[in-house]
This record gives C-alpha cells, sequence and structure tokens, in this order.
C-alpha cells in the first residue's frame, strides 16, 4: 500500500505529507537482539551466518525505505523552499511600450504607460535590447521601472464575460402606458433598422441612437428591449457605472470591444444604462479616475461618430439624470433623439396593471380603483405591488387575489420606498 503511495509521483505538498507521515504504519522489522538471546543463539557457522543475512535483508530493506523518505522530504523542501522565494518577491508591474527611443544607436530606453494612464521613462535590459517593438506588453520592476520581460496578453478583450449579450424576449404587448414613447422608438430605430432603404429613398437620416431619460423604474430598459425583440436584433447590455468602476484602465477598450461585438452580432441594439456616469459634465480636478473616465467617454464618442446612421446598429442609452449630462453625447450625429420616459398618468397605470395581472388569479378586483390609489407609482412599483398582492393572497391561504391584497399591497410598497429614502436622506 505504502509502494503503491510511493510509486505515483506527488503532486502537491498535501500529498507527499500524506505519503511521508503514513510510513507510520509501515512495519519496521526490529532486529534489534531478542530478550531470550542466549536461548536463539546460533550454534552452529552455518546458522549464524543464515542470521546474520537475514539481519543484513531487514537492514537493507530499511535503508532502501529510508533512502525513499529522504528523497521526498528533500522534494517537499524544495518546493516549499520555491514557494516561499516565490512570495518573497516583489510583484512587477504590466505596462504597454509607448515609444522605444534609439539613443546612440542602442534601443536601451522606451516610454512605457501603465494602465492607469501614468508614463515612466523606463531602461530596458540587456537582453531584450532590439527585441521590443511599441504596443508591446512588458513587465517592469516596481522601484526601478526597468523593462525586464516581454509578456503576450492576449489582446482579444473576452469582451462577452463583461457585458449582457442577448436576444429579449419582452414584447410592445408587455409595455403598459407610454404609446408616444413607443410609437417614437418605432419610428427612430425600429423603421431604419427594418426598413433603410425607405430612408435612402426619401433622403432622410435617422438618428444614429437615442437617449431615454426619466425617474428610475419607468421601463427604460423595457423598451429598449421591445425595440430589439421587435427588430430580432442583439440586444447587448452594459452599465456605464460598472464601466468606470470595474474596469479601472480597459473603459476605453471595452467600449470599443461592445461596437466591434456588436458589429460582429448586427443587427444589434446597443444601450448603455447610468450613461451619466460616464458622460457627466465633469469638474477639471485632474484625478487620474476622471482622466480614466474621460477616456471611457471620449473612446464612446468616438465609436458613436465611427459608424453609419443607416447601418444595423443602433445605440440606446438611458439616464435618471439628463441634468448633469455632457452636451457632447447629445450634439447632432450622436444621441441626438431625447425621448422623456416619465411616470404614468392613471390611464397608463391602469394598462401596466392589465399587464403585470394578466396571469393572476383576480377575484371582483376593480383595476380602475387601483390605479387611482397609485398616483406617482412607477411601473417596476406596479410590479411590485402586484407581486406583493399575491403574497397576502398566499399568506391567508387563498388562491386567488382580492382588492384588500392590493390596497394592503400598496401600502407596503409605498412604505417601502420611504424608508428607503429616509435611510438615504436621513
Ligand atoms: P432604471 O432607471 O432604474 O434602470 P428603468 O426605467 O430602466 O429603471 P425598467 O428596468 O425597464 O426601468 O423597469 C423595471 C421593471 O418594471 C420592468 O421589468 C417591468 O416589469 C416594470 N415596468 C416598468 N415600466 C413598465 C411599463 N410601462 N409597463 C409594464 N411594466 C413596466
Amino acid at each position: 500500500m505504502a509502494k503503491k503511495k510511493l510509486d505515483e509521483s506527488p503532486d502537491s505538498l498535501e500529498s507527499m505529507e500524506a505519503i511521508v507521515f503514513s510510513s507510520g504504519d509501515l512495519n519496521y522489522q526490529d532486529y534489534s537482539e531478542p530478550d531470550d538471546e542466549q536461548d536463539n543463539e546460533p550454534k552452529t557457522p552455518e546458522d549464524k551466518i543464515q542470521k546474520l543475512e537475514s539481519e543484513n535483508q531487514i537492514l537493507s530493506f530499511n535503508l532502501n525505505r529510508l533512502e525513499e523518505e529522504t528523497s521526498l522530504i528533500r522534494a517537499m523542501f524544495n518546493k516549499a523552499n520555491g514557494e516561499l522565494e516565490n512570495l518573497k518577491k516583489p510583484a512587477l508591474l504590466v505596462a504597454e511600450i509607448v515609444t522605444i527611443l534609439n539613443e546612440e544607436n542602442a534601443s536601451d530606453k522606451a516610454v512605457t504607460k501603465l494602465p492607469n494612464g501614468n508614463k515612466f521613462y523606463s531602461y530596458v535590459s540587456d537582453e531584450l535590447k532590439g527585441k521590443l517593438n511599441a504596443g508591446d506588453s512588458v513587465l517592469m520592476e516596481q522601484k526601478s521601472l526597468n523593462i525586464i520581460k516581454k509578456i503576450e496578453l492576449s489582446d482579444a478583450f473576452e469582451v462577452e464575460k463583461y457585458v449582457i449579450v442577448e436576444k429579449p424576449k419582452e414584447s410592445w404587448k408587455e409595455i403598459g402606458g407610454l404609446k408616444e414613447t413607443v410609437e417614437e422608438l418605432k419610428e427612430v430605430i425600429e423603421l431604419p433598422l427594418k426598413r433603410p432603404k425607405l430612408f435612402e429613398k426619401v433622403g432622410i437620416t435617422p438618428p444614429k441612437g437615442v437617449l431615454l431619460h426619466g425617474p428610475p423604474g419607468t421601463g427604460k430598459t423595457l423598451l429598449a428591449k421591445a425595440v430589439a425583440n421587435s427588430t430580432d436584433a442583439t440586444f447587448i447590455e452594459v452599465v456605464g457605472s460598472e464601466l468606470v468602476q470595474k474596469f479601472i484602465g480597459e473603459g476605453a477598450k471595452l467600449v470599443k470591444e461592445i461596437f466591434s461585438l456588436a458589429r460582429r452580432k448586427a443587427p444589434a441594439i446597443i444601450f448603455i444604462d447610468e450613461i451619466d456616469a460616464l458622460a457627466a459634465t465633469r469638474m477639471e480636478t485632474g484625478t487620474s479616475g476622471e482622466r480614466e473616465v474621460s477616456r471611457t467617454f471620449m473612446q464612446l464618442l468616438a465609436e458613436l461618430d465611427g459608424f453609419e446612421p443607416l447601418g444595423n446598429i443602433k445605440v440606446i442609452a438611458a439616464t435618471n439624470r439628463i441634468d448633469i449630462l455632457d452636451n457632447a453625447i447629445i450634439r447632432p450625429g450622436r444621441l441626438d433623439r431625447l425621448i422623456e420616459v416619465g411616470l404614468s398618468d392613471e390611464k397608463g397605470r391602469l394598462e401596466i396593471f392589465k399587464v403585470h395581472t394578466a396571469r393572476m388569479n383576480l377575484q371582483n378586483v376593480k383595476l380602475k380603483d387601483i390605479a387611482e390609489a397609485t398616483e406617482n407609482f412607477s411601473g417596476a412599483e406596479i410590479r411590485a405591488v402586484c407581486t406583493e398582492a399575491g403574497y397576502f393572497a398566499i399568506r391567508e391561504k387563498r388562491d386567488h387575489i382580492i382588492t384588500e391584497d392590493f390596497f394592503l399591497a400598496i401600502d407596503k410598497v409605498f412604505r417601502t420606498e420611504v424608508d428607503e429614502e429616509e435611510h438615504i436622506f436621513g
């Protein structure tokens, strides 16, 4: 059993330890002199030889075992030592070569750039001389900032890991109210995607994209998904705040990749939620974080400028804070069609209730009264009221929902909103 373990090459410290310490159960032959030595003492020379030979065999067996153990322990030691050495080493910086400076015929210096945008004038190690080009990824020592190694970083950013790409199932029918908004979206996004020739004939250029603005939960994302569904377009969703927070140093690259993904998956709709996180008017504080947001934003503008209005890609951006948006994003030729998605009136709310109660088991519920009692509720809150009403029925052990459930639910959703506001504003 132990022998079998020794034959297998241990690939981790734990497995080696297991092998070494399991040797405790090996039966070491006891070759010490027995107590009744006198009685067992070989009498003849042949017996003596035989005894010595058997002792010799046992000793050599144990010697072999000890040698194997020693080599295992040595391997464990070397591995642990190697790991310790690695832990002691300082981390290296990953940078990109901006330019190689050929001074005095020696390409031994380079301007390098870190992902945060900081640039350095770095020395190139002797063995890398003449082997580096602008755009290469390299490792630099933290203290001296000297370039010590060239590395291959995959340039193909796996953009699909960072954005949501789907073919949405939401249809126009699932949107309550918002009639005019739906019509406008159909005109500016759906029609040019479905019938670009018509626009060519008439001789007008549709907008490249639109900006949906309005309070939270009013259905901006839902509208964007419904357009994607009706045009059978790929829906690529990205959240502005994530672009600037999660991908520090990579935001601009990610924007570029998102647009190239859209070209590959066209027809496509790029939905940028919370665009204000990227495109807010900036105060010139000039921190590196600010510069990073600004670079990402500039890349977005460049991408918007770079595609055709009658192509098969459209951009829909959404924000709750149109008041802080940078004008550059809504200039003609960019997201120059602003569509307000506001809170619905009573008639609109009734339609939203109809959408969300369509599959609910209602009994004598006058949705009109409920719509009347939910002034200033957003679509998302109306959906929450419907779900809560269902829960009130379940708690009462009923399988149908009555008007009272809705009023209790309205109260609950309203209270939750107030509590949240108090929590935020103190
Ligand atoms: P935010 O600004 O917070 O991102 P939003 O305006 O994008 O919000 P959505 O995410 O589209 O809002 O809405 C959330 C959910 O609320 C939707 O999935 C849908 O169930 C419901 N909803 C909102 N508006 C409507 C509507 N007009 N009709 C039907 N359902 C709606």
